[in-house]
């Protein structure tokens, strides 16, 4: 039976403290490379770099399916020196510059500590307080000593934390997909063939899904991620009873817009799951965007699903916080879902 304990957490603070901005994966492939080489009867590393897996089924001919979690996470990009440790970037992925100032980033192969400055307050006009900074005007500082190179990529400093029963970290969307398809790999149900694509590039446009779509041809498509959850309360104190997902009711599965395969058909993912305790509403624009290895294959029907975290939409908040249990229930409710 599949369960998370003590050793899966520590994979998936492993996979959280490591550096994998969009187009340099690399620290997150090694560690994938690591853990799946054991149990699986292919691996190969595309052109692209993401890490494709496949586990053989019985039977004459098993369905195919892949389960897709993407390896990288928004970041930022070293793209000019000015001297004295100040570095220009350009951010990768979906970034919200508001909530940029003052937060401490790591920069390059060795996690070089930096922050991300301004004018502190007593210096700045009463226009300039109005209005955000522009990514362009602000720098990366790394102190006079701090060497970059341009091309160097870069990420919030956040370390992975328990708190009571939740997880907090950065780059939670997607590594929690990772450490879930690792842990189906060593639960792989026999009638099936289970595709596994550990992809790159997914926050500037799905680009390693559609790969792994491709090259793998699947029966069913599933994409392993995470939600936003909009369970916070509204302006006036309120329940927000307009949520998709809340902490601490597990997982959700979307409909997407394929529905033509019977394990998809309305009410089905529910009575298969036995779990579906979310809010059924439809699935949202960015929902849509994360089918892309389904569509990218011929036919396939695609399912994003998810786990709810508070702040992934707002990618650039450095804390993403997941209910730990919900990661059991999703991994369960998935190995249940592709049996
Ligand atoms: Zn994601």
């Amino acid at each position: 039976m599949l369960s998370i304990g003590q050793a899966q957490i520590k994979l998936l603070e492993k996979l959280c403290n490591a550096m994998a901005v969009s187009g340099d994966e690399g620290e997150v492939r090694r560690i994938v490379l690591e853990e799946v080489k054991p149990h699986a009867d292919e691996v190969k590393v595309d052109a692209l770099g993401s890490v494709l897996v496949r586990k053989r089924g019985t039977g004459k001919k098993p369905l195919r399916v892949l389960l897709d979690a993407h390896m990288d996470e928004v970041g930022f990009m070293i793209v000019r020196d000015d001297g004295d440790g100040f570095y220009q970037f350009a951010t990768v992925g979906g970034i919200d510059a508001r909530h940029l100032v003052g937060k401490q980033v790591i920069v390059g192969k060795d996690h070089t500590i930096g922050v991300i400055g301004a004018k502190p307050i007593h210096l700045t006009t009463p226009d300039e307080r109005k209005h955000t900074i522009d990514v362009e005007a602000m720098r990366i500082d790394l102190g006079p000593e701090g060497k970059a190179k341009v091309g160097d990529r870069a990420t919030f400093a956040t370390k992975f934390k328990r708190v009571g029963p939740s997880v907090m970290s950065k780059s939670i969307d997607d590594r929690i997909g990772v450490a879930i398809l690792i842990e189906l790999l060593k639960h792989t149900p026999k009638n099936i063939e289970l595709c596994l694509s550990f992809s790159v590039q997914e926050e500037i446009g799905l680009r390693g899904a559609a790969v792994a779509g491709h090259y793998f041809n699947p029966d069913l498509a599933i994409a392993v991620d995470s939600t936003p959850a909009r369970d916070l309360p509204d302006y006036e104190g309120r329940e927000n009873y307009t949520y998709n997902t809340k902490l601490g009711l597990g997982s959700r599965h979307l409909h997407s817009a394929c529905t033509h395969h019977q394990r998809y058909a309305a009410g089905e993912i529910p009575r298969r799951n036995r779990c579906q305790k979310q809010n059924p509403i439809p699935v949202p624009p960015a929902g849509r965007r994360r089918d892309g290895c389904g569509r990218a294959s011929t036919g396939a029907c695609r399912c994003p699903g998810g786990l709810g975290l508070r702040a992934a939409p707002l990618h650039p908040f450095p804390h993403q916080r997941c209910a730990g249990g919900g990661l059991e229930e999703y991994s369960q409710s998935l190995a249940r879902h592709i049996a």
